[in-house]
């Protein structure tokens, strides 16, 4: 069985109730003793002084008619006596002080010693024999002395009237008001705790028990607590902890939401997929805490270009997702990303540091252009990716046909992406030979796609493709660090004296950060070792920072090289301002080197070379007539299948070793 609280209050109160009855009973019992002995004490006075006034009277006169006058007061003072009575041996009544009340009755007691307390209760009234001589003559009379018991039992009824007063009535109402506020102040701030502990209701208002109190702000302390703590899972699960915004899953949600909403209603929705641009670089030459902070400044710039309605995730290192559940026209999604975009290109300033970032955004629209999450969510990606091939910093809507295209370059381009990340590349390294000495003085770092399934990639089928959609920024950087430690590596063997080229794309210049990225591969290493072959078409675009960057990597030590000489503009006026220390004449010249004009096209180039002060290197040089002739104009190296076609780098660290020992 289980005590309740009330129960055991109520088992309380019984207790207290029936001591309550017992003091009650102890009380009666007291005051009825109390006025009993009061009473009898009272009633022998009485009885003692009639005595003696009536045998005196009837001593002296032998007739009651003198002192009937004080028995009457006597019996009128004393309000315990109802009658006085005084008969002869007889029992004929001599007197009666009240008269209407003539008559003994039965139980009196005999013997005034024995009339007390107790029998007062029990008695009528109490007899004393009156003896006196009259010469010899004894004479006997009794006196009665008849009690008023309703008067004495009136007074103890009285004293319990006020004790039942006392007792009962102020006690019950102490008990009555004891029951509320025990009711008040505790059991129902029980059952409020238990309901809120149970149904996790509204948190009760303080209570007035101290202990109570401190259980209900225990209790509010760990819900709020367990709330908070509620929330942080709901937000871990849902939010993306670095910018708040909702995360990939949650966009799924949202989405697949969505799309049943659509179904239902007949109506469509946007999603905008938004990459930042190059913020790779970011990470990789401010620090991660830069491109945290840069990712959180974003977070919150893309937040405040939408609508409240609209939803906002973060599923990637630097990609976003808007969701617009509610447009009209497509104007309104283009008004949205044209404001994000505009938000975001706004300069930047993180420690003391200005930058500018910008977004490509690439916008799907539900049902057009895909059925289900995936399919939106890679269409909008597809789109993303035209929209950067485009010059980035700008949005594209998705088409069917774009699809079919894009599809085909995001396969090689992710398989790209993954022979990057796999080593499937390599470098083939072809011996560069100084004409005069024959012995290799330096070599051309050539890239090679071994790949898995694709097979065997040449670099004129893949490299066209990354310039074309910027991963060669990423080959690039790969080749450059390659390179750099192959310089390493052959630091303190014969070796040493080899300069190594390796060639770089004119989009590389387009990198903000391609100097600082030479800059921290090289670090360790004799920069002088290292060369750069880049064509004309680096000076296509942004002809006077490019030269700048040329000019800021040549401090390092670094020289460069123009590759394929002779194919582009080959302006000589513009030759003479780039800062470069080698020409190199294009294998189409000594291909045509059996005709007359080929013959002579190589002489005018090397001679260029020489008036300007160049090195001149001859490559696809593959016979020795090429290289007899070459060594008459003195030009200075050739590089070519005559000597050796690129070597995997064992093979080309052979070779020369052989060639420099002869
Ligand atoms: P390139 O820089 O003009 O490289 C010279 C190309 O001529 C190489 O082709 C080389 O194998 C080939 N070659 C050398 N000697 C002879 C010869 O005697 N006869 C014939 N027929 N060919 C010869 P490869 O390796 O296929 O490279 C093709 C192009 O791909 C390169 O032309 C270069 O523009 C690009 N490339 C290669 N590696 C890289 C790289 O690491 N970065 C960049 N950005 N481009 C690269
Ligand atoms: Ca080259
Ligand atoms: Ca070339």
């Amino acid at each position: 069985m289980k005590l309740s609280i009330r129960y055991l209050i109520l088992v309380l109160l019984v207790m207290i109730t029936f001591a309550e009855i017992i003091s009650l009973y102890k009380f009666y019992h007291k005051e009825k003793i109390t006025i009993g002995h009061l009473a009898s004490l009272s009633v022998k006075d009485s009885i003692l002084n009639v005595y003696h006034i009536a045998k005196r009277a009837l001593q002296k006169e032998n007739t009651l008619d003198k002192a009937k006058a004080k028995i009457d007061s006597i019996n009128i003072d004393n309000n315990f006596i109802k009658n006085i009575i005084i008969t002869n041996e007889k029992g004929d009544i001599l007197y009666s002080s009240n008269r209407a009340n003539s008559f003994i009755p039965k139980k009196v007691c005999s013997n005034i010693r024995k009339f007390n307390a107790k029998n007062i209760f029990t008695y009528n009234g109490c007899k004393k024999e009156i003896e006196l001589y009259r010469g010899i003559k004894k004479h006997t009379y009794y006196l009665y002395t008849i009690t008023d018991r309703d008067y004495i039992e009136k007074l103890v009824f009285d004293a319990l009237k006020s004790a039942i007063e006392y007792f009962i009535i102020y006690i019950a109402i102490i008990l009555i008001i004891f029951w509320i506020s025990f009711e008040k102040l505790l059991i129902l701030p029980l059952e409020k705790l238990r309901q809120f502990a149970y149904y996790h209701t509204q948190k009760p208002k303080k209570f007035f028990i101290k202990e109570l109190e401190s259980i209900r702000y225990s209790l509010a302390v760990t819900f709020d607590r367990l709330e908070k703590e509620q929330q942080e899972l709901y937000n871990l699960s849902t939010k993306d902890s670095l910018s708040g915004l909702y995360n990939r899953l949650s966009l799924f949600e949202k989405i697949d939401w969505l799309i049943s909403k659509s179904k239902r209603d007949n109506d469509k929705f946007a999603i905008l997929f938004i990459d930042l641009d190059d913020f790779k670089n970011i990470n990789d030459f401010l620090g991660h805490d830069v491109g945290d902070e840069v990712l959180k400044i974003v977070a919150k710039s893309i937040q405040s270009s939408v609508r409240e309605i609209d939803f906002v995730a973060r599923i990637g290192g630097d990609e976003f997702v808007v969701v617009l559940p509610k447009f009209h026209h497509n104007m309104e999604v283009v008004d949205v990303a044209e404001r994000i975009i505009k938000n975001i290109s706004k300069p930047l300033s993180i420690n003391d540091k200005t930058f500018n970032i910008g977004a490509s955004i690439g916008i799907v629209i539900y049902p057009k252009n895909g059925k289900d999450k995936t399919e939106l969510i890679k269409n909008a990606d597809i789109a993303m990716y035209k929209a950067k091939e485009l010059g980035k910093n700008q949005f594209y809507f998705f088409t069917n046909k774009l699809n079919k295209t894009l599809h085909e370059k995001m396969d090689i381009q992710q398989k790209m992406k993954k022979a990057l990340k796999n080593n499937y590349f390599e470098l083939y390294y072809q011996p560069k030979i100084d004409l005069l000495s024959g012995k290799i003085i330096a070599c051309e770092a050539l890239i090679r796609w071994n790949d898995p399934v694709l097979g065997f990639v040449t670099p004129d089928k893949f490299i066209p493709v990354a310039e074309k959609n910027g991963f060669i920024v990423d080959i690039g950087e790969w080749v450059l660090s390659e390179s750099a430690k192959q310089v390493q590596k052959w630091e303190n063997s014969p070796l040493r004296n080899i300069k190594l080229s390796f060639n770089v794309s004119a989009k590389q210049f387009q990198d903000i950060y391609f100097y600082d990225k030479i800059y921290k591969y090289t670090k360790n290493i004799d920069r002088s070792k290292l060369d750069i072959e880049i064509t004309e078409s680096t000076f296509l675009e942004n002809y006077q920072k490019n030269i700048e960057i040329i000019e800021n990597i040549k401090k390092l030590g670094i020289t460069f090289s123009l590759d394929d000489f002779g194919t582009g503009y080959s302006s000589l006026s513009y030759l003479k301002d780039i800062p470069i220390d080698t020409l190199k004449i294009d294998k189409s010249f000594l291909d045509i080197f059996e005709t007359k004009n080929g013959k002579s096209f190589i002489e005018m180039i090397v001679n260029i070379g020489k008036i300007l002060s160049l090195k001149v290197v001859a490559e696809g040089v593959e016979s020795k007539e090429q290289v007899d002739f070459l060594k008459e104009l003195q030009c200075d190296m050739y590089q070519g299948y005559y000597f050796s076609k690129p070597l995997k780098i064992k093979e080309f660290e052979e070779l020369a070793n052989k060639n420099l020992l002869t």
